[in-house]
């Protein structure tokens, strides 16, 4: 596939973009890049009036949420949790199967093409609620990075989550390294890659992290958990462990370059310093922070320290909207918001939603930017409409203009998306089975709207 006639923009070293250029597919990998229309022989597809970016990087989300969006729409993050916790504790493989499809195919229509997700509810009863969430990622096409998240300190134990949502440390321990076996794929072109992540300090014992920590390294995968969300979590460990969250992830072996950690948002300047010198990698997720009133990340501080930063939506619980192209606006306003006009460009967000997102996820060797070699994961943003088309810089009218039609996803060199629609599942169906499925569970949690 030889697509040409508009904008590219490839996020590789030199931030090279050609006004006019090519990129030209082969199966599942880009193979040539540049200006102009390409003298290769194939199938040509103009798509002038088109900016290419490549694929969006989403690297925290819950996909299971999407069927209990709009629940404690004004709360805190605690009293949100605790008023969320018993309607999750009612899922199970069909819902989260039905959950993770509404979920990705939305992630789809915003630019996404790789997205992990952090599964933590593990219902006794609920089935394989992680494997049901694998079969949605590869029904809809995404590149896939499931973590298997646990809790296992309850209130009985001083945790914040009902007892009855929280599993066995041992149980935990040997599910994961189960998930593990079963569906990791390390080779350079997988579509489905683990990572191990107890859910937060404030519903897993440290026991579990340190544990965790030395699975995930035996068997070579990443860690991610949630850290330094808000003021309350902070409260917490200043109380329980007598130090900040970050430092509490120092002593117990949490910090490197195979660590990543969702939210970040309240970090001194000797945190910051300690996640660029360990190579600590974040998740920065903007709407589900001011959604919950978190606080808004020192994202730009991070990313001149050098810290690796990608970007998230969060679970749909705690941003209803789930648009990956909403958090790179978000990045820049949020940024700019909080540290004056020249804090973050336009450009640096979209990194943080491409290469950032891969480097969080190690994957930057493969996907990220529009390379020859490289995965054939990318955008074709349509910006000749009344939306966009007099916006004179087309990276601007992507991240600050209202989000124009997604011409073509390609994942892995398959379309996705075409002309706006997901191509690999029907929509109204799908919309459906969510609706039937958001009452059923909460039907079951006894919630009464
Ligand atoms: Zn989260």
């Amino acid at each position: 596939m030889i697509l040409e006639g508009a904008t590219v923009v490839t996020m590789d070293q030199q931030r090279s973009e050609y006004p006019a250029g090519h990129v030209v597919v082969e199966g599942n990998r880009i193979t040539v890049v540049g200006p102009g229309p390409s003298d290769r022989d194939g199938d040509r597809v103009d798509v002038s009036g088109c900016l290419i970016t490549p694929g969006f990087v989403n690297t925290h989300h819950h996909l299971y949420q999407w069927v209990t969006r709009g629940l404690a729409v004004d709360s805190t993050l605690f009293g949100w949790l605790t008023a969320l916790y018993p309607v999750w504790g009612g899922i199970d493989a069909d819902i989260v199967r039905t959950a993770a499809t509404g979920s990705l195919v939305w992630l789809a229509r915003s630019g996404c093409t790789t997205s992990t997700d952090h599964h933590y509810v593990f219902p006794r009863d609920g089935g394989d609620v992680f494997g049901a969430e694998i079969e949605a990622a590869s029904r809809v096409g995404l590149r896939f990075h499931p973590t298997r998240g646990s809790m296992d300190l309850g209130q009985s134990k001083g945790g914040l989550p009902p007892d009855r949502v929280v599993e066995d440390r041992d149980e935990i321990l040997v599910a994961t390294q189960a998930a593990i076996d079963k569906y990791h794929d390390p080779s350079p072109d997988a579509m489905v890659r683990v990572a191990v992540a107890p859910c937060s300090p404030f519903s897993v014992t440290p026991e579990l992290l340190t544990e965790a920590a030395a699975l995930a390294r035996r068997s070579g995968v990443l860690l991610h958990t949630h850290l330094a969300e808000t003021l309350d979590e902070e409260e917490f460990c200043r109380e329980k462990f007598g130090c900040t969250p970050i430092e509490y992830m120092e002593r117990l072996g949490w910090l490197g370059p195979d660590v990543w950690f969702a939210h970040a948002v309240h970090l001194s300047d000797d945190a910051i310093r300690t996640m660029a010198s360990t190579g600590t990698g974040v998740a920065h997720c903007p709407s589900s922070n001011a959604r919950l009133g978190a606080g808004i990340c020192r994202s730009a501080d991070l990313y001149r320290a050098g810290v690796r930063i990608g970007l998230g939506v969060d679970g749909a619980a705690s941003n209803e909207a789930s648009s990956l192209l909403e958090e790179v606006r978000h990045a820049v306003l949020f940024a700019r918001a909080r540290g004056g006009p020249e804090e973050l460009a336009v450009r640096d967000a979209v990194e943080m939603a491409t290469m950032g997102g891969a480097r969080v996820l190690r994957r930057e060797a493969e996907i990220g930017s529009l390379e020859p070699g490289k995965l054939a994961d990318l955008a074709v943003w349509r910006l000749d409409g009344l939306g966009h088309v007099d916006v004179v810089d087309p990276v601007a009218a992507l991240v600050l203009g209202a989000p124009p039609p997604l011409e073509l996803l390609l994942v892995n060199g398959r379309p996705v998306v075409e002309k706006d629609r997901v191509v690999t599942v029907d929509e109204t169906d799908l919309a459906a089975e969510v609706a039937a499925a958001s009452k059923t569970l909460l039907t079951r949690a006894g919630v009464t709207l």
